[in-house]
C-alpha cells in the first residue's frame, strides 16, 4: 500500500486543461494537506498551518492567473512537508527533517525505503503528468512557457524581508529578464532578480526538468505571501502578475 489513499485519490490537479495560452502554470507548495497516513510528522496545528507546510496565497493566485490567461495550471494536492515537489529526490530538502525553525521529527531518519514511497506517491506522478503535457504540447507545436507561482514568509529567521517579489532564474534568463524589464516599468512592488532565493539554494528543480531540459521560455515567480493574504489583495497581485507576464512574452507566442 502506497501512502495516498485511494479516498485521498490522485496527488496531481489539473486545472482548465484545454486552456488556450501558451503559459503553463505550475504551483508545487499549493497545498497544507498531509496524507493521512502521515498524521502530523509530528507538528504542532501552528506549524502544519504556517509557510513551511505550503505557500499560503500560491494556489489562489494561480488560479486567478490560470482564468484570466486561460492557461493550464498543475499542482501538487499535499503538502512540500511530505514531498517538495521542487526538489529532486536526491535532495535531502524533498523531505526536511529541519524547516526553517522547525524540526520535522515524521521525517527525520527516513529509511530509503520510506523515501522512495513518498517520491512515488507524490513527486513522480507530479513531474510526469508536467512532462507529459509539455511534451503534448510541444507536439502540437505550442510549446509551453514554464511559469511556477510560488510565495515566501515576510519574515525568515527572524528578519524581515523588503523584497515583494522575486523573479526567479536559472541559467535561461529570457523570460526572467523581460518580467523583470516590465516590473521596472510600473515600479508597483520591490521586486528582484534571484530573491529572496536563487538557483544556489535549489529551488529551480522544476524550471530546470520542464523548462531549461526543452528549451522552453520559463520563470519562477516569488510573492510575499502578506500582500496576498485575502480574496481581494490576491485578485490584485493575479491582475498585476498577469499583466506582467502578457507583457512580456513574445507576441508570437502568446497563444
Ligand atoms: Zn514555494
Amino acid at each position: 500500500m502506497g501512502i495516498l489513499s485511494e479516498q485521498e485519490g490522485d496527488p496531481v490537479a489539473v486545472e482548465n486543461a484545454a486552456g488556450r495560452s501558451r503559459i503553463l502554470l505550475v504551483c508545487e507548495h499549493a497545498s497544507r494537506v498531509l496524507p493521512e497516513r502521515l498524521g502530523t510528522l509530528g507538528l504542532s496545528a501552528e506549524a502544519l498551518e504556517s509557510h513551511i507546510a505550503w505557500d499560503p496565497g500560491a494556489l489562489a493566485v494561480s488560479r486567478m492567473m490560470a482564468k484570466s490567461l486561460d492557461a493550464t495550471l498543475i499542482y501538487q494536492r499535499f503538502s512540500r512537508l511530505a514531498y517538495d515537489c521542487n526538489r529532486p529526490p536526491e535532495s535531502p530538502g524533498a523531505m526536511p527533517e529541519t524547516s526553517e525553525i522547525y524540526p520535522v521529527p515524521g521525517n527525520a531518519d527516513l529509511s530509503e525505503a520510506a523515501r522512495l514511497e513518498r517520491a512515488e506517491a507524490l513527486y513522480f506522478p507530479f513531474r510526469d503528468r508536467i512532462a507529459s503535457l509539455v511534451r503534448q504540447r510541444i507536439a502540437e507545436g505550442r510549446a509551453p512557457i514554464l511559469v511556477t507561482v510560488h510565495s515566501f514568509t515576510p519574515v525568515y529567521f527572524g528578519r524581515e524581508r523588503p523584497v515583494e517579489i522575486g523573479i526567479l532564474h536559472d541559467a535561461d534568463s529570457r523570460l526572467a529578464d523581460l518580467v523583470l524589464e516590465s516590473a521596472g516599468r510600473s515600479a508597483l512592488y520591490a521586486t528582484r532578480r534571484n530573491e529572496p532565493y536563487g538557483p544556489e539554494d535549489g529551488v529551480t528543480h522544476t524550471l530546470q526538468v520542464h523548462g531549461l531540459a526543452n528549451g522552453l521560455l520559463n520563470v519562477m515567480i516569488e510573492v510575499r505571501n502578506d500582500l496576498i493574504r485575502d480574496d481581494t489583495s490576491q485578485g490584485v497581485m493575479a491582475d498585476y502578475l498577469t499583466g506582467l507576464l502578457l507583457e512580456s512574452v513574445p507576441p508570437s507566442q502568446a497563444y
